[in-house]
Protein backbone atom coordinates (compact mmCIF):
# COMPACT_ATOMS: atom_id res chain seq x y z
CA UNK A 1 0.00 0.00 0.00
CA UNK A 2 1.21 3.26 -0.82
CA UNK A 3 2.37 6.11 1.97
CA UNK A 4 2.07 10.08 1.88
CA UNK A 5 5.79 10.89 3.04
CA UNK A 6 7.01 14.21 4.42
CA UNK A 7 8.41 16.24 2.28
CA UNK A 8 11.38 17.95 3.95
CA UNK A 9 14.38 19.79 2.43
CA UNK A 10 12.83 19.68 -0.82
CA UNK A 11 13.21 15.68 -0.80
CA UNK A 12 10.60 13.01 0.08
CA UNK A 13 11.21 11.23 3.97
CA UNK A 14 9.20 8.24 5.14
CA UNK A 15 8.33 7.65 8.57
CA UNK A 16 8.78 5.53 11.19
CA UNK A 17 5.24 4.93 12.02
CA UNK A 18 2.31 5.66 9.76
CA UNK A 19 -1.82 6.19 9.98
CA UNK A 20 -4.75 4.75 7.49
CA UNK A 21 -6.26 6.77 5.14
CA UNK A 22 -9.73 6.12 4.23
CA UNK A 23 -12.09 6.68 1.21
CA UNK A 24 -15.54 8.01 2.54
CA UNK A 25 -17.31 6.45 -0.12
CA UNK A 26 -16.35 2.91 0.09
CA UNK A 27 -15.10 2.93 4.02
CA UNK A 28 -12.16 1.24 2.62
CA UNK A 29 -7.95 2.04 3.60
CA UNK A 30 -7.12 3.23 0.21
CA UNK A 31 -3.04 4.28 1.86
CA UNK A 32 -1.48 5.24 4.70
CA UNK A 33 0.01 8.33 5.59
CA UNK A 34 3.38 9.84 7.68
CA UNK A 35 2.72 10.11 11.29
CA UNK A 36 5.31 12.39 12.11
CA UNK A 37 7.32 11.90 15.27
CA UNK A 38 9.32 14.76 17.14
CA UNK A 39 12.43 13.63 15.27
CA UNK A 40 10.78 14.28 11.79
CA UNK A 41 9.43 17.58 13.10
CA UNK A 42 12.73 18.93 14.10
CA UNK A 43 14.23 17.91 10.91
CA UNK A 44 11.91 19.93 9.23
CA UNK A 45 12.38 22.80 10.82
CA UNK A 46 15.99 22.70 10.92
CA UNK A 47 15.29 22.88 6.76
CA UNK A 48 13.09 25.75 6.74
CA UNK A 49 15.78 27.62 10.00
CA UNK A 50 18.54 27.16 7.16
CA UNK A 51 16.58 27.58 3.90
CA UNK A 52 15.16 31.22 5.24
CA UNK A 53 18.67 33.61 4.65
CA UNK A 54 18.69 33.45 1.23
CA UNK A 55 14.93 33.44 0.84
CA UNK A 56 14.60 36.47 2.89
CA UNK A 57 17.49 38.03 0.57
CA UNK A 58 15.50 37.07 -2.39
CA UNK A 59 13.65 40.06 -3.93
CA UNK A 60 10.01 39.68 -3.61
CA UNK A 61 9.86 40.37 -7.71
CA UNK A 62 11.79 36.89 -7.51
CA UNK A 63 10.01 35.30 -5.25
CA UNK A 64 6.66 35.89 -7.06
CA UNK A 65 8.09 34.48 -10.42
CA UNK A 66 8.01 30.99 -8.57
CA UNK A 67 4.34 32.06 -7.39
CA UNK A 68 3.20 32.43 -11.59
CA UNK A 69 4.96 29.19 -12.19
CA UNK A 70 3.24 27.63 -9.23
CA UNK A 71 -0.21 28.70 -10.40
CA UNK A 72 0.20 27.30 -14.23
CA UNK A 73 1.08 23.73 -12.74
CA UNK A 74 -1.58 23.84 -10.33
CA UNK A 75 -4.75 24.61 -13.53
CA UNK A 76 -2.52 22.12 -15.54
CA UNK A 77 -2.64 19.08 -12.43
CA UNK A 78 -6.16 20.70 -11.56
CA UNK A 79 -8.03 17.23 -12.95
CA UNK A 80 -5.76 14.83 -10.47
CA UNK A 81 -5.53 17.10 -7.43
CA UNK A 82 -9.84 17.31 -7.57
CA UNK A 83 -9.93 13.40 -8.04
CA UNK A 84 -7.17 13.09 -5.20
CA UNK A 85 -9.78 15.89 -2.90
CA UNK A 86 -13.01 13.45 -3.87
CA UNK A 87 -11.06 10.06 -3.22
CA UNK A 88 -10.53 11.02 0.51
CA UNK A 89 -12.61 13.69 1.62
CA UNK A 90 -15.88 12.52 -0.25
CA UNK A 91 -17.12 16.10 -1.84
CA UNK A 92 -17.86 16.28 -5.58
CA UNK A 93 -15.69 16.38 -8.74
CA UNK A 94 -17.40 19.68 -8.84
CA UNK A 95 -17.31 20.77 -5.73
CA UNK A 96 -13.60 20.08 -5.45
CA UNK A 97 -12.75 21.61 -8.73
CA UNK A 98 -14.59 25.08 -6.83
CA UNK A 99 -12.30 24.82 -3.69
CA UNK A 100 -9.37 24.47 -5.72
CA UNK A 101 -9.56 27.43 -7.92
CA UNK A 102 -11.03 29.46 -4.86
CA UNK A 103 -7.71 28.28 -3.61
CA UNK A 104 -5.80 29.76 -7.24
CA UNK A 105 -6.86 32.50 -6.57
CA UNK A 106 -4.85 33.09 -3.37
CA UNK A 107 -1.72 31.97 -5.51
CA UNK A 108 -2.72 34.98 -7.92
CA UNK A 109 -2.77 37.17 -4.79
CA UNK A 110 0.34 36.41 -3.87
CA UNK A 111 1.70 37.65 -7.76
CA UNK A 112 1.46 40.47 -6.29
CA UNK A 113 3.79 40.95 -3.62
CA UNK A 114 5.93 43.35 -5.15
CA UNK A 115 3.04 45.69 -4.71
CA UNK A 116 2.02 44.36 -1.16
CA UNK A 117 5.30 44.91 0.38
CA UNK A 118 5.66 48.39 -0.69
CA UNK A 119 6.50 49.95 2.40
CA UNK A 120 5.01 53.73 3.34
CA UNK A 121 7.70 56.87 3.12
CA UNK A 122 7.86 60.47 4.63
CA UNK A 123 10.07 62.53 3.34
CA UNK A 124 11.60 65.84 5.74
CA UNK A 125 9.36 64.30 8.84
CA UNK A 126 12.22 66.47 10.62
CA UNK A 127 15.23 68.87 9.53
CA UNK A 128 16.93 66.64 7.35
CA UNK A 129 15.21 63.75 8.02
CA UNK A 130 13.62 61.05 5.92
CA UNK A 131 11.06 57.80 7.63
CA UNK A 132 10.04 54.99 6.36
CA UNK A 133 8.08 51.65 7.21
CA UNK A 134 8.89 48.61 5.80
CA UNK A 135 7.47 44.54 5.60
CA UNK A 136 10.10 41.83 6.68
CA UNK A 137 9.90 38.21 7.19
CA UNK A 138 8.97 36.42 10.50
CA UNK A 139 11.12 33.56 9.72
CA UNK A 140 9.67 29.71 9.41
CA UNK A 141 6.30 29.99 9.58
CA UNK A 142 3.71 26.99 10.21
CA UNK A 143 -0.01 26.25 9.09
CA UNK A 144 -2.35 23.79 10.50
CA UNK A 145 -5.15 22.79 8.48
CA UNK A 146 -8.71 21.04 8.93
CA UNK A 147 -9.94 18.20 6.65
CA UNK A 148 -12.40 19.86 4.86
CA UNK A 149 -10.84 22.13 2.46
CA UNK A 150 -7.52 19.53 1.91
CA UNK A 151 -6.93 21.61 -1.04
CA UNK A 152 -7.72 25.33 -0.20
CA UNK A 153 -6.89 25.79 2.64
CA UNK A 154 -3.17 25.12 3.12
CA UNK A 155 -3.58 27.74 -0.06
CA UNK A 156 -4.98 30.42 2.20
CA UNK A 157 -1.57 30.31 4.08
CA UNK A 158 1.56 29.19 2.25
CA UNK A 159 1.45 31.04 -1.37
CA UNK A 160 1.21 34.08 0.58
CA UNK A 161 3.74 33.71 3.58
CA UNK A 162 6.62 32.29 1.50
CA UNK A 163 5.90 35.53 -1.21
CA UNK A 164 6.60 37.41 1.74
CA UNK A 165 10.02 35.78 2.46
CA UNK A 166 9.11 33.55 4.60
CA UNK A 167 10.17 29.86 4.83
CA UNK A 168 7.33 27.50 5.64
CA UNK A 169 5.94 23.99 7.29
CA UNK A 170 2.33 22.90 6.79
CA UNK A 171 1.23 20.07 8.68
CA UNK A 172 -2.33 19.17 6.90
CA UNK A 173 -4.81 16.68 7.91
CA UNK A 174 -4.25 13.33 8.50
CA UNK A 175 -7.79 12.49 7.15
CA UNK A 176 -7.35 13.48 3.95
CA UNK A 177 -3.56 14.68 3.07
CA UNK A 178 -2.51 13.75 -0.52
CA UNK A 179 -4.07 16.85 -2.32
CA UNK A 180 -2.18 18.93 0.10
CA UNK A 181 1.01 16.97 -1.00
CA UNK A 182 0.73 16.96 -4.13
CA UNK A 183 -0.14 20.82 -4.01
CA UNK A 184 2.95 21.24 -2.02
CA UNK A 185 5.09 18.93 -4.78
CA UNK A 186 4.12 21.53 -7.25
CA UNK A 187 5.68 24.43 -5.34
CA UNK A 188 8.61 22.48 -4.98
CA UNK A 189 8.51 21.65 -9.56
CA UNK A 190 7.81 25.55 -9.30
CA UNK A 191 11.40 26.48 -8.55
CA UNK A 192 11.29 26.66 -5.35
CA UNK A 193 14.60 26.02 -3.42
CA UNK A 194 14.58 23.75 -1.26
CA UNK A 195 13.82 23.73 2.54
CA UNK A 196 11.50 26.93 1.52
CA UNK A 197 8.22 24.32 1.63
CA UNK A 198 8.32 21.71 4.02
CA UNK A 199 5.47 19.15 4.56
CA UNK A 200 5.19 17.12 8.02
CA UNK A 201 2.13 14.64 8.04
CA UNK A 202 0.77 13.79 11.49
CA UNK A 203 -1.30 14.01 14.87
CA UNK A 204 -0.93 16.18 17.98
CA UNK A 205 2.77 14.85 18.85
CA UNK A 206 3.43 16.70 15.48
CA UNK A 207 1.39 19.83 15.92
CA UNK A 208 2.53 20.37 19.52
CA UNK A 209 6.36 19.88 18.50
CA UNK A 210 5.71 22.84 16.29
CA UNK A 211 3.79 24.58 19.12
CA UNK A 212 6.99 24.68 21.67
CA UNK A 213 9.72 25.05 18.72
CA UNK A 214 11.94 28.21 19.86
CA UNK A 215 12.85 28.88 15.64
CA UNK A 216 8.71 28.42 14.61
CA UNK A 217 7.74 32.25 14.77
CA UNK A 218 3.95 32.64 13.73
CA UNK A 219 1.20 30.04 13.38
CA UNK A 220 -2.12 29.88 11.48
CA UNK A 221 -4.19 27.39 12.35
CA UNK A 222 -7.74 26.49 10.69
CA UNK A 223 -9.61 23.48 12.63
CA UNK A 224 -12.78 23.19 15.36
CA UNK A 225 -12.99 24.96 18.41
CA UNK A 226 -11.78 23.74 21.00
CA UNK A 227 -8.30 22.90 19.49
CA UNK A 228 -7.89 26.34 18.08
CA UNK A 229 -8.12 28.53 21.58
CA UNK A 230 -5.93 25.49 22.87
CA UNK A 231 -3.23 26.40 20.09
CA UNK A 232 -3.64 29.91 20.43
CA UNK A 233 -3.24 30.12 23.86
CA UNK A 234 -0.04 27.72 23.82
CA UNK A 235 1.45 29.11 21.08
CA UNK A 236 0.86 32.83 22.26
CA UNK A 237 2.05 31.89 25.45
CA UNK A 238 5.80 30.89 23.82
CA UNK A 239 5.89 34.18 22.23
CA UNK A 240 4.63 33.41 18.83
CA UNK A 241 2.03 35.55 16.65
CA UNK A 242 -0.77 33.07 15.85
CA UNK A 243 -4.23 32.97 14.22
CA UNK A 244 -6.26 30.25 14.86
CA UNK A 245 -9.83 29.98 13.05
CA UNK A 246 -12.59 27.85 14.45
CA UNK A 247 -15.70 26.29 14.38
CA UNK A 248 -19.12 27.95 13.53
CA UNK A 249 -22.82 28.12 13.40
CA UNK A 250 -24.10 30.03 10.07
CA UNK A 251 -27.31 31.57 10.43
CA UNK A 252 -29.35 32.73 7.31
CA UNK A 253 -32.21 34.79 8.26
CA UNK A 254 -35.55 34.42 6.08
CA UNK A 255 -37.75 38.16 6.40
CA UNK A 256 -41.34 37.59 5.25
CA UNK A 257 -40.76 39.40 2.02
CA UNK A 258 -37.69 37.42 0.51
CA UNK A 259 -38.05 35.77 -2.88
CA UNK A 260 -38.40 32.50 -0.94
CA UNK A 261 -37.59 30.55 -3.72
CA UNK A 262 -34.44 32.25 -4.21
CA UNK A 263 -33.68 31.96 -0.88
CA UNK A 264 -34.50 28.22 -0.80
CA UNK A 265 -32.56 27.19 -3.71
CA UNK A 266 -29.67 28.43 -2.17
CA UNK A 267 -30.19 27.23 0.89
CA UNK A 268 -30.18 23.92 -0.58
CA UNK A 269 -26.40 24.21 -1.97
CA UNK A 270 -25.54 26.61 1.51
CA UNK A 271 -26.62 24.04 4.12
CA UNK A 272 -25.83 20.31 2.31
CA UNK A 273 -23.41 21.01 -0.45
CA UNK A 274 -20.14 19.14 0.77
CA UNK A 275 -22.27 17.28 2.89
CA UNK A 276 -22.39 20.21 5.17
CA UNK A 277 -19.05 19.74 6.10
CA UNK A 278 -17.72 23.63 5.55
CA UNK A 279 -17.44 26.34 8.40
CA UNK A 280 -19.35 28.31 6.31
CA UNK A 281 -22.35 26.00 5.84
CA UNK A 282 -25.34 27.46 6.77
CA UNK A 283 -26.79 25.07 9.49
CA UNK A 284 -29.97 27.22 11.30
CA UNK A 285 -32.43 29.33 9.19
CA UNK A 286 -33.83 31.96 11.10
CA UNK A 287 -37.75 32.21 9.73
CA UNK A 288 -39.49 35.95 10.65
CA UNK A 289 -42.93 35.16 11.19
CA UNK A 290 -44.46 31.22 11.12
CA UNK A 291 -46.14 31.62 7.56
CA UNK A 292 -42.69 32.20 6.26
CA UNK A 293 -41.54 29.51 7.87
CA UNK A 294 -44.18 27.28 7.00
CA UNK A 295 -43.31 28.47 3.12
CA UNK A 296 -40.03 28.15 3.57
CA UNK A 297 -40.18 24.27 5.16
CA UNK A 298 -42.77 23.51 2.25
CA UNK A 299 -40.30 24.60 -0.45
CA UNK A 300 -36.96 22.97 0.87
CA UNK A 301 -39.22 19.65 1.48
CA UNK A 302 -39.19 18.39 -2.39
CA UNK A 303 -35.91 19.66 -3.11
CA UNK A 304 -34.36 17.55 0.06
CA UNK A 305 -36.16 14.71 -1.48
CA UNK A 306 -34.83 15.43 -4.79
CA UNK A 307 -30.77 15.34 -3.32
CA UNK A 308 -28.37 13.04 -5.26
CA UNK A 309 -26.30 11.66 -2.76
CA UNK A 310 -23.39 9.13 -3.75
CA UNK A 311 -19.36 8.31 -3.83
CA UNK A 312 -17.50 11.59 -4.26
CA UNK A 313 -15.23 10.37 -7.19
CA UNK A 314 -19.11 10.03 -9.05
CA UNK A 315 -20.21 13.57 -11.43
CA UNK A 316 -23.11 15.31 -11.59
CA UNK A 317 -24.12 14.41 -7.76
CA UNK A 318 -25.04 16.83 -4.56
CA UNK A 319 -23.53 15.71 -1.88
CA UNK A 320 -21.39 12.34 -0.79
CA UNK A 321 -20.62 10.98 2.11
CA UNK A 322 -18.88 12.11 5.41
CA UNK A 323 -15.45 12.12 6.21
CA UNK A 324 -14.93 8.91 8.57
CA UNK A 325 -17.40 6.90 10.32
CA UNK A 326 -16.40 8.66 13.86
CA UNK A 327 -18.04 12.28 12.46
CA UNK A 328 -21.16 10.00 10.58
CA UNK A 329 -21.93 8.26 13.94
CA UNK A 330 -21.30 11.97 15.83
CA UNK A 331 -24.25 13.67 13.18
CA UNK A 332 -26.45 10.59 13.73
CA UNK A 333 -25.83 11.46 17.32
CA UNK A 334 -27.17 14.91 17.08
CA UNK A 335 -29.99 14.41 14.94
CA UNK A 336 -31.04 11.55 17.89
CA UNK A 337 -30.88 14.19 20.32
CA UNK A 338 -32.78 16.62 18.47
CA UNK A 339 -35.61 14.79 18.07
CA UNK A 340 -35.13 13.61 21.90
CA UNK A 341 -35.48 17.54 22.86
CA UNK A 342 -38.51 17.91 20.85
CA UNK A 343 -37.86 19.54 17.71
CA UNK A 344 -39.60 18.10 14.52
CA UNK A 345 -37.16 16.07 11.86
CA UNK A 346 -39.15 16.63 8.93
CA UNK A 347 -37.06 15.59 6.40
CA UNK A 348 -35.04 12.22 7.83
CA UNK A 349 -31.99 11.28 5.95
CA UNK A 350 -30.66 8.74 8.72
CA UNK A 351 -31.87 5.49 6.81
CA UNK A 352 -29.78 6.78 3.38
CA UNK A 353 -28.12 3.69 1.41
CA UNK A 354 -26.32 4.40 -1.62
CA UNK A 355 -25.80 0.95 -3.61
CA UNK A 356 -22.93 -0.10 -3.80
CA UNK A 357 -21.36 1.69 -1.79
CA UNK A 358 -22.90 0.10 1.52
CA UNK A 359 -19.50 0.59 3.85
CA UNK A 360 -20.00 4.54 2.99
CA UNK A 361 -20.31 6.69 5.29
CA UNK A 362 -23.61 8.38 4.05
CA UNK A 363 -26.44 10.64 5.65
CA UNK A 364 -29.25 12.30 3.93
CA UNK A 365 -30.48 15.87 3.89
CA UNK A 366 -32.03 16.32 7.26
CA UNK A 367 -34.77 19.12 7.94
CA UNK A 368 -35.39 19.72 12.04
CA UNK A 369 -38.39 22.73 12.55
CA UNK A 370 -39.24 24.31 15.41
CA UNK A 371 -35.40 24.15 16.63
CA UNK A 372 -34.92 26.14 20.21
CA UNK A 373 -32.14 28.00 21.37
CA UNK A 374 -31.51 25.19 24.00
CA UNK A 375 -31.44 22.36 22.36
CA UNK A 376 -28.03 21.27 21.48
CA UNK A 377 -28.56 20.90 17.79
CA UNK A 378 -29.13 24.99 17.71
CA UNK A 379 -26.19 25.64 20.26
CA UNK A 380 -22.90 23.22 18.68
CA UNK A 381 -21.62 22.71 15.01
CA UNK A 382 -23.01 19.64 13.61
CA UNK A 383 -20.82 19.87 10.43
CA UNK A 384 -23.68 17.69 8.01
CA UNK A 385 -25.93 17.74 6.04
CA UNK A 386 -28.81 19.38 8.75
CA UNK A 387 -30.51 22.32 8.78
CA UNK A 388 -32.31 23.56 11.62
CA UNK A 389 -35.33 26.12 11.59
CA UNK A 390 -35.71 28.32 14.42
CA UNK A 391 -39.28 30.69 14.14
CA UNK A 392 -38.89 34.18 15.69
CA UNK A 393 -41.29 37.19 15.55
CA UNK A 394 -38.98 39.58 13.84
CA UNK A 395 -35.63 40.73 12.70
CA UNK A 396 -34.32 42.15 16.39
CA UNK A 397 -35.51 38.82 17.23
CA UNK A 398 -33.36 37.05 15.04
CA UNK A 399 -30.31 39.19 15.27
CA UNK A 400 -30.47 38.91 19.29
CA UNK A 401 -30.78 35.25 18.53
CA UNK A 402 -27.26 35.27 16.34
CA UNK A 403 -25.37 38.09 18.50
CA UNK A 404 -25.61 35.84 21.46
CA UNK A 405 -24.67 32.61 19.95
CA UNK A 406 -20.73 31.89 20.51
CA UNK A 407 -19.64 31.53 17.10
CA UNK A 408 -19.53 34.66 14.77
CA UNK A 409 -17.82 33.18 11.25
CA UNK A 410 -21.22 33.88 9.10
CA UNK A 411 -24.76 34.93 7.87
CA UNK A 412 -27.36 35.89 5.63
CA UNK A 413 -29.92 38.17 5.61
CA UNK A 414 -32.97 37.17 2.65
CA UNK A 415 -34.71 39.99 1.83
CA UNK A 416 -35.86 42.77 -0.76
CA UNK A 417 -35.75 45.48 2.15
CA UNK A 418 -33.04 47.83 1.81
CA UNK A 419 -33.12 49.05 5.31
CA UNK A 420 -33.72 46.01 6.97
CA UNK A 421 -30.06 44.75 4.94
CA UNK A 422 -28.35 48.03 6.72
CA UNK A 423 -29.67 47.31 10.20
CA UNK A 424 -28.58 44.06 9.63
CA UNK A 425 -24.72 44.43 8.22
CA UNK A 426 -24.60 46.68 10.41
CA UNK A 427 -25.43 45.48 13.53
CA UNK A 428 -24.69 41.51 13.10
CA UNK A 429 -21.81 40.09 15.59
CA UNK A 430 -20.66 38.32 12.67
CA UNK A 431 -17.46 38.38 10.83
CA UNK A 432 -18.83 37.60 7.40
CA UNK A 433 -21.90 38.92 6.10
CA UNK A 434 -24.02 38.26 3.14
CA UNK A 435 -27.50 40.15 1.86
CA UNK A 436 -29.39 37.57 0.04
CA UNK A 437 -25.46 35.83 -0.41
CA UNK A 438 -25.79 32.26 1.83
CA UNK A 439 -22.08 31.82 1.47
CA UNK A 440 -20.11 34.82 1.91
CA UNK A 441 -16.51 33.80 1.22
CA UNK A 442 -14.43 36.29 0.30
CA UNK A 443 -12.83 36.55 -2.42
CA UNK A 444 -8.86 36.42 -2.60
CA UNK A 445 -8.03 39.83 -2.02
CA UNK A 446 -10.41 40.27 0.80
CA UNK A 447 -9.28 38.35 4.06
CA UNK A 448 -11.74 36.02 5.49
CA UNK A 449 -12.20 35.97 9.82
CA UNK A 450 -15.25 35.35 11.61
CA UNK A 451 -15.84 36.81 15.29
CA UNK A 452 -16.39 35.73 18.92
CA UNK A 453 -15.49 31.83 19.06
CA UNK A 454 -15.01 31.50 15.35
CA UNK A 455 -11.85 33.40 15.50
CA UNK A 456 -8.87 33.62 18.23
CA UNK A 457 -6.11 35.91 17.35
CA UNK A 458 -6.58 39.76 15.78
CA UNK A 459 -5.64 39.51 11.86
CA UNK A 460 -7.84 37.22 9.65
CA UNK A 461 -6.75 34.80 6.69
CA UNK A 462 -5.31 35.50 3.56
CA UNK A 463 -5.75 38.84 1.53
CA UNK A 464 -4.47 41.95 2.94
CA UNK A 465 -4.45 40.80 6.58
CA UNK A 466 -2.03 37.80 5.56
CA UNK A 467 0.40 40.50 4.43
CA UNK A 468 0.65 41.77 7.55
CA UNK A 469 0.31 38.50 9.78
CA UNK A 470 3.35 36.92 7.83
CA UNK A 471 5.19 40.08 8.13
CA UNK A 472 6.32 42.67 10.66
CA UNK A 473 7.09 46.27 10.50
CA UNK A 474 10.32 48.02 10.88
CA UNK A 475 10.15 52.11 11.07
CA UNK A 476 13.62 53.76 9.77
CA UNK A 477 14.04 57.03 10.95
CA UNK A 478 17.77 58.61 8.58
CA UNK A 479 19.59 61.35 8.69
CA UNK A 480 22.56 62.36 6.71
CA UNK A 481 23.67 65.91 7.87
CA UNK A 482 25.94 67.74 5.76
CA UNK A 483 29.38 67.30 6.45
CA UNK A 484 29.08 71.70 7.08
CA UNK A 485 26.35 71.44 9.49
CA UNK A 486 27.04 71.88 13.24
CA UNK A 487 25.51 69.34 15.44
CA UNK A 488 25.00 69.85 18.93
CA UNK A 489 23.40 67.97 21.94
CA UNK A 490 19.40 68.34 22.79
CA UNK A 491 18.22 66.79 25.51
CA UNK A 492 14.08 68.03 24.69
CA UNK A 493 12.50 65.53 23.08
CA UNK A 494 12.55 65.97 19.21
CA UNK A 495 9.26 67.49 17.47
CA UNK A 496 7.91 69.90 15.20
CA UNK A 497 5.63 71.82 17.34
CA UNK A 498 8.16 74.54 18.21
P1 LIG B 1 -9.69 19.54 13.91
O1 LIG B 1 -9.66 20.67 14.89
O2 LIG B 1 -10.05 18.20 14.42
O3 LIG B 1 -8.27 19.38 13.18
C1 LIG B 1 -7.62 20.48 12.58
C2 LIG B 1 -6.12 20.22 12.58
O4 LIG B 1 -5.65 20.15 13.94
C3 LIG B 1 -5.70 18.89 11.94
O5 LIG B 1 -4.52 19.09 11.22
C4 LIG B 1 -5.50 17.96 13.12
O6 LIG B 1 -4.53 16.97 12.87
C5 LIG B 1 -5.03 18.90 14.21
N1 LIG B 1 -5.48 18.47 15.54
C6 LIG B 1 -6.64 17.85 15.88
N2 LIG B 1 -6.71 17.66 17.21
C7 LIG B 1 -5.59 18.19 17.74
C8 LIG B 1 -5.09 18.32 19.06
N3 LIG B 1 -5.77 17.86 20.11
N4 LIG B 1 -3.91 18.93 19.25
C9 LIG B 1 -3.21 19.42 18.20
N5 LIG B 1 -3.63 19.31 16.92
C10 LIG B 1 -4.81 18.71 16.68
O7 LIG B 1 -10.68 20.00 12.74
P2 LIG B 1 -11.22 19.12 11.52
O8 LIG B 1 -12.22 18.14 12.03
O9 LIG B 1 -10.12 18.65 10.69
O10 LIG B 1 -11.99 20.26 10.67
C11 LIG B 1 -13.31 20.64 10.91
C12 LIG B 1 -13.40 21.87 11.78
O11 LIG B 1 -12.66 22.94 11.18
C13 LIG B 1 -14.82 22.39 11.92
O12 LIG B 1 -15.01 22.80 13.26
C14 LIG B 1 -14.87 23.60 11.00
O13 LIG B 1 -15.81 24.58 11.33
C15 LIG B 1 -13.48 24.12 11.15
N6 LIG B 1 -13.10 24.96 10.03
C16 LIG B 1 -13.04 26.29 10.23
C17 LIG B 1 -12.73 27.13 9.19
C18 LIG B 1 -12.67 28.62 9.39
O14 LIG B 1 -12.19 29.28 8.51
N7 LIG B 1 -13.12 29.15 10.51
C19 LIG B 1 -12.46 26.61 7.92
C20 LIG B 1 -12.51 25.23 7.74
C21 LIG B 1 -12.84 24.41 8.81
Amino acid sequence: MSVVSHLINGELVESKRTLDVTNPSTGKVIRQVADANVADVERAITAAQEAFPAWRDTPPAKRAQVMYRFKQLLEENANRLVQLVSEEHGKTPEDAMGELKRGIENVEYACGVPELLKGEYSHNVGPGIDAWSNFQPLGVVVGITPFNFPAMVPLWMYPMAIACGNTFILKPSEKDPSAAMAVAELLQEAGLPKGVMNVVHGGREAVETLLDAKAVKAISFVGSTPVAEAIYSRGSAAGKRVQALGGAKNHAVVLPDADLENAANTLMGAAYGSCGERCMAISVAVCVGDETADRLVETLLPKIAQLKVGPGTKRDLDMGPLVTAEHRDKVLGYIEDGVKAGATLVADGRDLQVPGYEEGYFVGGCLFDNVTAEMRIYQEEIFGPVLCVVRVGSLDDAMHLINDHEYGNGTCLFTRDGEAARRFTDGIEVGMVGVNVPLPVPVAYHSFGGWKRSLFGDLHAYGPDSVRFYTRRKAVSQRWPSVSEATRAEFSFPNNQS
